[in-house]
């Protein structure tokens, strides 16, 4: 890569404020050349983004502006979509590749690294609050292997629209500031059928308090630089984890009982909403507990426990909705072995990794209680309630946002009223008239035990029906609706992608406006690409 084609120009961005510590405080690799290679002893390598033809903004997230204590008119600038497609630089930049490993589908697969992104440097936004804005898509580093760097308009879109649309669930997630199309042409076989074909380019610039992973310490482990790692977490214990003390073993194992439990709480947020990573390899599992690296990622549609929507894990399925638990907890082992070195003590660390499951559990019976309007969740009778209608959702194709949403409207009152109420969730069936009377008579039997101990709860309907509301949301980011606005924005029109936006800012709130959009997956989108299985490719 020649120094011509990298963002050589620099320009102003009023109101971004740089505190690098990152690059300050951690070596980088000597070698300044962006070659692929391994690098070693070091936390990142110095790289630039790779300049792009046409460089246009597409869409932003206002609020992920405002946090970064920017003017919302900024985004109308020339000097916007150069710089947040990695055509130009501000001064105080220190755009860099971070040097990471991982362990994919099970297997340790070395050194990684960011090989299409390029983070531009850590901002001062509003009240103090620090971010690590980052380019997705802004040209190869020594990381990219054999990759090209890049990233398409429709990945990016669904990077750009998930991410906003998880915060606004409330689950924890690197955020999305920008999507810019490069005006340059990307060539990705999105099927893996060998059809390669052009694509139109595109970067998001996305921003979280560090891209840190659990594989950016199993780097270090593996090569066995204790020094690095350690170095590693001293950093991350003076910047994000100071409660737990000066850096040291001990505060080392304090560190790592944090992310353990910030993990449980955003995987039991995964499973409230129905949201299928989809890649939940380490090297994309962010230390603050943050949903990270939108890839082929999905949204359950009929609650299937065995869907994924990874095509190139479609036969093991090992990241499906149902394993995503236990998927984290082994990750989270993989952390624990990568701290050992630091630690030297198997015990606290293991005790910590136990933890685990009674943090995903206590966490997950909030959830669920709240998504059944349940004052709590811990007698036998409420274990029951729940597994009883796991079964019976599963049995047959049953929308989950829908059938959740849906469940606040039964009727309490007094007397018998099954049919009424089974009627209340007709709707989430994506085949209600080939469903058996049998069927519909174990829901009603299901759904009279339910009331009954609604009624015992005592809590009045409005509030029953308000706190259930904030649990089950009526808006997500449903397969086939991403795919419609990608399809619009490659034929040029971002109508779609900003009703979306717009929508899912307010999942929890009746909007008729979109309520076309909150209705079943169509059967057209059953078996599209992009709307039931996704490739890796993007
Ligand atoms: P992912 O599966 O997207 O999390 O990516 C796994 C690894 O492959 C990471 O190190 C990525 O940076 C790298 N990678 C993915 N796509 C590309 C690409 N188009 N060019 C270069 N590296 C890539
Ligand atoms: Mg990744």
């Amino acid at each position: 890569m020649s120094e011509r084609n990298t963002a050589s120009k620099y320009v102003e961005i009023e109101g971004l404020c740089f505190d690098n510590r990152f690059t300050n405080e951690l070596s980088g690799d000597p070698v300044l050349s962006n070659t692929r290679r391994q690098v070693s002893h070091a936390y990142f390598s110095n790289v630039k983004p790779t300049k792009t033809s046409k460089p246009e903004t597409l869409a932003i997230s206002i609020e992920a502006l405002k946090l970064l204590g920017l003017e919302t008119d900024i985004t109308e600038s020339e000097n916007f979509a150069q710089v947040f497609s990695g055509n130009a630089l501000t001064r105080d930049m220190e755009p860099h590749a971070m040097c990471y490993g991982g362990h994919q589908f099970g297997n340790w697969a070395g050194q990684l690294g960011d090989g299409r992104a390029i983070n531009l440097g850590e901002v001062i936004g509003k009240n103090d609050l620090r971010y690590m804005l980052q380019l997705k898509g802004a040209g190869p580093t020594p990381y990219s292997r054999s990759g090209d760097g890049r990233a398409v308009l429709r990945s990016s879109i669904r990077e750009f629209l998930c991410s906003e649309a998880m915060f606004s669930l409330g689950v924890p997630t690197t955020r999305a500031l920008s999507l810019c199309s490069t005006g340059d042409q990307v060539m990705r076989d999105m099927l893996y059928d060998g059809n390669p074909a052009e694509e139109p380019g595109a970067v998001v610039c996305r921003t979280a308090p560090s891209f840190i992973r659990f594989g950016n310490f199993e780097i270090f482990a593996a090569r066995g630089e204790v020094e690095e790692l350690k170095g590693l977490l001293d950093f991350s214990i003076r910047h994000f984890f100071p409660e737990v003390g000066e850096p040291s073993p001990s505060s080392y194992v304090r560190m790592f009982e944090e992310v353990v439990a910030s993990t449980a709480v955003l995987i039991a947020h995964w499973q409230r909403v129905g949201f299928v990573h989809g890649v939940m390899n380490t090297d994309n599992m962010s230390i603050h507990g943050l949903t990270i690296d939108y890839g082929p990622y999905g949204w359950v549609d009929n609650f299937d426990p065995n869907w994924t929507p990874n095509t190139t894990d479609r036969f093991q399925r090992r990241y499906r909705f149902r394993n995503q638990p236990a998927i984290a907890h082994w990750n989270l082992a993989q952390l624990a072995n990568a701290l050992y070195p630091a630690v030297l003590d198997v015990q606290p660390l293991q005790q910590a990794l136990d933890a685990f499951e009674d943090i995903f559990n206590d966490v997950w019976s909030v959830m669920i209680a709240e998504k059944l309007g349940l004052n709590s969740f811990s007698s036998m009778d409420s274990h029951n309630l729940l597994s009883d209608l796991f079964e019976i959702i599963e049995s047959e194709e049953v929308d989950m946002t829908i059938f959740f949403r849906s469940l606040s409207k039964v009727t309490l009152l007094e007397g018998q009223h099954t049919e009424q109420n089974v009627d209340v969730v007709r709707d989430s069936y994506y085949t209600p008239e080939l469903i058996t009377g049998e069927h519909w008579h174990r829901l009603g039997n299901w759904l009279d035990r339910y009331v009954r101990i609604l009624r015992n709860e005592g809590l009045s309907n409005n509030e029953r029906i308000e706190r259930m509301n904030q649990a089950n949301p009526k808006y997500v980011l449903r397969n086939y609706l991403a795919q419609l606005a990608i399809d619009d924005a490659e034929k040029g029109d971002l109508t779609m992608l900003n009703d979306l936006l717009t929508m899912l800012r307010n999942p929890y709130d009746e909007q008729p406006e979109f309520e076309k959009w909150a209705t079943k997956r169509p059967d057209w989108a059953r078996n599209r690409p992009g709307c039931s299985m996704l490739s890796c490719s993007s």
